[in-house]
């Protein structure tokens, strides 16, 4: 292939495939086996070089999406799974055996911190949590055997990053394997393999799916890393997604690109409101001049996701007063699709080490300035003094119904 496809491209174009009658969208292989006409067709199938024989292994549908999230992420192959964690528990358990030790970030998501942390330890493998933003403290905690480094960058509460093409060097001169969680920033706008990381995984789920319809998650890395993935983890422990869950999530693909553009856009309009605000003490957004990392995260990304997070004083029942109040924004976990969310979290500051209360927001795909109205209304219905200028003539509250 000459060069790489730009995002918009890929996700809009499907070669022609005979198989499918021409069909534009690849059909629903609504089905769990592949029969044969003959025992000689049947002994010349092999699953690892993609025959379609039983779809926990290969499904046609699910293929399809396969494909095209390895491009979008300039990986040899890739393997889609049930959920993130299903992708997340088989590329880690690809990547140890007893004996081993993981070093991770300490901000990474929930699960993968207990699967890592906890889950694993009756198997043999040991791990340390570190400061992801501080490189010498992940170089600190290597042991002889270390066999993998577990990032996520940003991570999804706080929005610390990793500087990923040093982690990266610094791992693979040691012989030791990278995993990067790329779900906030999705293939749209940072492409971790190409900054020398061995894996991505994703949460489908989120931005990919689009639509809070579908769960979903993926492994891309390079043909050999995710046959051996594929041969083991994807088939033995059996998290495999179903052909239906691919067409929804292949649909949501197919705007990711313009989708993120608008993430992007209302979540650095929402941030930039946060943070002209008195009583807000920070706001979590990588794509802010204020950011601590905000030149790394620049060097490395080429966009920003709209999930953001900030601090407004340690009143944490204040703070669910102002949750409560908001009418644009549903309260719940998860993120990524079209609808706004909001979420009152404990968040973990690094440096110093203490515990806060973190307002989470996703910011979806409607009218930023019917969403600044609705922080506005709510902040004062809180009993939040001095609601910005901007806020007050975005109509307050009121403006948005339910
Ligand atoms: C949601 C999420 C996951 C897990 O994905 P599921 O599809 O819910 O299993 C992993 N990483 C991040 C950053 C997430 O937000």
């Amino acid at each position: 292939m000459s060069g790489r496809r730009d995002a918009h491209t890929i996700v809009a174009h499907d070669a022609y495939d005979g198989r499918h009658y021409g069909a534009v969208h690849t059909p629903v292989y609504d089905t769990s086996l592949f029969a044969f006409p003959t025992v000689a067709d049947m002994d010349r199938a092999d699953g690892d070089t993609g025959s379609f024989i039983y779809s926990r292994g290969n499904n046609p549908t699910v293929r399809a999406l396969e494909c095209k999230l390895a491009e979008l992420e300039g990986g040899e192959d890739a393997r889609c799974f049930a959920t993130g964690m299903g992708a997340i528990s088989a590329a880690v358990l690809a990547s140890v055996q007893a004996g081993d030790h993981i070093v991770c970030v300490d901000q990474a998501y929930g699960p993968a911190r207990r699967l890592i942390g906890d889950y694993v330890r009756r198997f043999g493998v040991e791990a340390d949590f570190v400061d992801g933003a501080d490189v010498a403290a992940i170089e600190a905690a290597y042991r002889p055997n270390t066999k993998l480094l577990y990032l996520e960058s940003p991570t999804s509460l706080m929005f610390e990053l990793q500087d990923l093409s040093v982690c990266a060097a610094s791992a693979r001169a040691r012989g030791i394997r990278t995993i990067v969680d790329n779900t906030w920033a999705s293939p749209v706008f940072q492409r971790p393999l190409e900054l020398g990381i061995d894996l991505v995984v994703h949460s489908l789920t989120k931005y990919v799916g689009g639509h809070s319809d579908a769960l979903g998650g993926v492994a891309i890395g390079s043909a050999a890393a995710i046959a051996a993935l594929s041969g083991r983890e994807l088939v033995l422990l059996g998290a495999v997604m179903l052909p239906q869950t691919a067409a929804l999530l292949h649909r949501g693909l197919r705007t990711l690109p313009l989708r993120m553009e608008r993430h992007q856009a209302g979540g650095l309009a929402v941030a930039a409101y946060l943070e002209s605000l008195p009583f807000v003490d920070r706001v979590h957004c990588p794509g802010l001049a204020s950011h601590p990392q905000h030149a790394l995260a620049r060097a490395q990304m080429s966009g920003c996701g709209g999930l953001l997070s900030f601090e407004a004083g340690a009143d944490r029942e204040r703070l669910a007063r102002f949750v409560d109040a908001l009418r644009c924004f549903r309260i719940g976990f998860s993120w990524g699709g079209y609808e706004s969310l909001v979420s009152l979290q404990e968040g973990r500051r690094s440096t110093p080490r203490q515990g806060v209360p973190v307002v989470r927001l996703h910011i979806g795909l409607e009218s930023p300035d019917e969403l600044i109205g609705d922080l506005a209304q709510a902040f004062r219905a809180a009993g939040f003094v001095a609601a910005d200028a901007r806020g007050e003539s975005a109509g307050g509250g009121g403006a948005n119904g339910d």
